[in-house]
């Protein structure tokens, strides 16, 4: 059992068990074995495992449901508002009953009691309506993340893409880019800390938003990554998981590091010794949006910058000694590309020096409505992507791949944008 972590179990008056789980980032409470509530040290709900049905509430209030069909499928949806409510009002009624059935119990010893009784009482007394407002006045909408992200503390040193030219991409479409000041920064990264409360301890890395934040040239990143590393804890690299809980444990900014999106072109302006400097303050893994390794189609979606040129900025990250995450899109191009994304996609992959810290993101393409490309496609007569097709072209990728495989090479992971929420 982790050390400092509550466990209890016991039933409540109306006959359903309950395991209770307190630990430094999480009250989990699961009742009668299919129902599992998990709530931050705020009080604030997180997520909802009901009956084979997974439900994550991201900070905008809005609750996305996850579950399989038959045949293993996963499938999701968003809730409807009524839906939301609904399940808020049912988490605080289950939530109450065991406060009072906890309030009740005799043979509990303090300080747990204690304890306990608070972390029950902040998420029966938790005021979502007003937490949904202060998101929106702390951050303009976090549009995406990689998955490994998505529990991340987010800081928006800048807002929005400074390129917009992506037909397939339509995430920062609603606001001009800009660059924070040091000083707005700061103000931001104290408005984020005082949203979260006692929740930031279940956050375990950083985030740096938005899109391609290191874009930051570098005489003002520095400034920004020193004010990173002096107000959190960054834990140094190769923790063991036993060593980096206990430190999490003790101290709430206790993070893993800084983590950030790149595109190419910014990447390409960085040179080894930028890079060097950046993991000195905390940057831990970097990630780039491939796409695609054949030129021909990264023009067509008209990606701001070339595959050889993405090649460059990995194996620099890489001798720098940071760690690098490659998105690539399946699918994208349709019929038309397929034959030049599969082999030059794989060669682009294969001439990055990949290791086992690495991973490479594949990615279903999932047109976006607001976006240029569903009318560019139509208009050139290059059709959409079936799951089919998408999964055949994952397996060609993989199989021309002559990287190892983990723990040696990089970790071959899937990516579903519509999956994510914060
Ligand atoms: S894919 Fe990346 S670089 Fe292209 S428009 Fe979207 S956020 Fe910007």
């Amino acid at each position: 059992m982790e050390s400092g972590t509550i466990h209890h179990t016991w039933t409540l008056p109306d006959g359903r068990s309950v395991h209770l789980r307190l630990n430094h980032e999480a009250l989990t409470l699961s009742i009668d074995i299919h129902l599992i509530y998990t709530f931050d040290r705020a009080g604030r709900l997180y997520a909802v495992f009901d009956h084979g049905v997974n439900y994550r509430r991201g900070l905008d209030g809005r609750v996305l449901a996850r579950w399989r069909q038959q045949r293993g499928r996963r499938t999701r949806r968003w809730l409807s508002p009524r839906e939301v409510d609904a399940l808020l009002v049912r988490a605080r009624e289950d939530t109450s009953q065991v406060l009072d059935a906890w309030e009740s119990l005799e043979t509990v010893p303090e300080p747990m009691k204690g304890q306990v009784g608070q972390g029950l009482q902040r998420a029966v007394t938790f005021d979502v309506i007003q937490d949904v407002r202060r998101f929106h006045q702390t951050y303009l909408p976090i549009s995406i993340l990689p998955p490994d992200q998505y529990q991340a503390l987010v800081l928006q040193a800048t807002e929005g893409c400074s390129f917009n030219t992506c037909t397939f991409c339509a995430l920062y479409r609603d606001r001009p880019f800009r660059i924070k000041s040091l000083s707005a920064f700061q103000a931001h990264v104290a408005a984020v800390l005082d949203f979260f409360g006692p929740g930031v301890s279940m956050r375990r890395g950083i985030f740096l938003a938005d899109a391609n934040a290191l874009i930051i040239p570098q005489h003002r990143l520095l400034p920004l990554m020193t004010f990173i590393h002096q107000t959190f804890s960054l834990l140094p690299e190769h923790l063991s998981s036993r060593e980096r809980r206990a430190r999490m444990a003790q101290d709430p900014l206790a993070k893993t590091g800084v983590y950030a999106f790149v595109d190419g072109l910014s990447a390409e302006r960085k040179a080894v010794s930028d890079w060097e400097a950046l993991r000195g303050l905390g940057l831990r893994r970097v990630y780039i949006g491939l796409e695609s390794g054949h030129e021909p189609l990264l023009a067509w979606l008209r990606k701001p910058s070339t595959a050889a040129e993405m090649v460059d900025a990995v194996r620099r990250m890489k001798r720098a000694g940071l760690h690098v995450g490659v998105i690539v899109m399946l699918g994208v191009g349709g019929h038309r590309f397929d034959a030049g994304h599969v082999r030059d996609t794989a060669a682009a992959l294969n001439a990055m020096p990949l290791d086992g810290d690495d991973i490479i993101y594949l990615s279903p393409f999932q047109p976006d409505p607001i976006a240029p490309y569903l009318s560019l496609a139509r208009a050139e007569g290059v059709d959409l992507p079936t799951d089919a097709f998408m999964q055949a072209q994952r397996q060609r990728i993989l199989a021309r791949l002559t990287l190892p495989p983990p723990p040696a090479g990089p970790k071959r992971v899937p990516y579903n944008l519509m999956d994510f929420v914060y």
